[in-house]
């Protein structure tokens, strides 16, 4: 055989299985959902972060108003995309506009990221309200500023929102963000936006997941991944304790999946993600962590479950 037609034997044995099989496959072995994707204002550039991850479908995050937006893309690509959507919880009107936004579609609150306290009166009337639509709800808590004067969003989470899902225990909670991931250890008391290092076991996060069925966490961003690169062997342990309740998200801003553009938002205290795709990145962690069955989960299954 010339060399020439053996190279084109070699590529179409390789590439015929590919096609054959059913379900159309990409680089993680599995179809992917990301919760934690903001919706870009240019239809294509979502498309673009998607593609260039390899990911299936993603839920998009957004503000009163992006009704039109939304469903252009739904129209655009059928089936890739599901929404949750955000108001200032400060407003008189909150309760309102969140009901209207589930009627036009939204699937759940998020991401509900203000400057008040996990357990104070304006989020408790949304918690009520997401129990009552049988929305779940998507809070970013932070306790460190990522830059002066940012200010903190959701405070007192590690000492107060026990408290919110004994009290609340109709409504589905998605954590996020760094106060959410940083107390999977315990001896986290607000030091740094992302704590380093070896975990010490028994954080209010890990126990909380344990204990209560109505709290899910969001993997995405700097947060969740520098959580789950800190200690490999707690890792894999927690992936597999709450494979039920954890669920991939990017919150990537990269123009292109794989890192161009801007990844993380320009956050100064999440420089180890520049240059990199955050879905890319995090994607990458699981599969090399959990199961084949956990990893699916956790990529996919899970999210569809919440969301019915
Ligand atoms: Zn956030
Ligand atoms: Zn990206």
């Amino acid at each position: 055989m010339k060399r020439r037609e053996f190279l084109q034997t070699v590529t179409a044995a390789a590439v015929v299985p590919k096609l054959a099989r059913q379900e159309p496959t990409n680089e993680w072995g599995s179809p992917v959902f990301d919760l934690h994707f903001h919706l870009r204002p240019q239809p294509a550039a979502n498309l673009a972060h998607l593609d260039g991850v390899g990911i299936t479908k993603a839920n998009l995050l957004t503000r009163a108003g992006a009704l039109d937006q939304v469903k252009a893309l739904q129209a655009a690509a059928p089936g890739r995309f599901t929404w949750f959507s955000s108001y200032d919880v400060t407003k008189p009107d909150a309760e309102a506009v969140l009901t209207q936004a589930v009627k036009d579609g939204a699937q759940g609150f998020g991401e509900m990221k203000f400057h008040v306290a996990a357990d104070g009166p304006e989020l408790r009337r949304v918690y009520a309200l997401a129990a009552e639509l049988r929305v779940p709800i998507l809070i970013h808590f932070q306790e460190v500023d990522h830059f002066p004067n940012e200010g903190t969003w959701a405070t007192g989470y590690a000492t107060t929102f026990e408290s919110v899902l004994k009290a609340h225990p109709k409504t589905n909670f998605i954590g996020h963000a760094d106060a959410f991931w940083a107390n999977v250890s315990a001896d986290y008391h607000n030091e740094a936006a992302y704590p380093t290092g070896p975990v010490k076991r028994g954080g209010v996060t890990d126990r909380w997941l344990a204990e209560h069925p109505n709290l899910f966490a969001d993997m995405a961003a700097n947060s969740g991944n520098n959580a789950m690169s800190r200690d490999p062997e707690f890792t894999a342990a927690f992936l597999e304790r709450h494979q039920d309740k954890l669920l991939f998200g990017s919150d990537c801003s990269c123009s292109d999946g794989r890192g161009g553009g801007v990844s993380q938002s320009n956050n100064p205290a999440a420089a180890r993600m520049a240059g990199k795709c955050v879905a890319r990145e995090t994607l990458g962690l699981l599969k090399r962590s959990a199961s084949p069955e956990v990893f699916q989960k956790i990529v996919w299954g899970n999210l569809h479950r919440l969301l019915r």
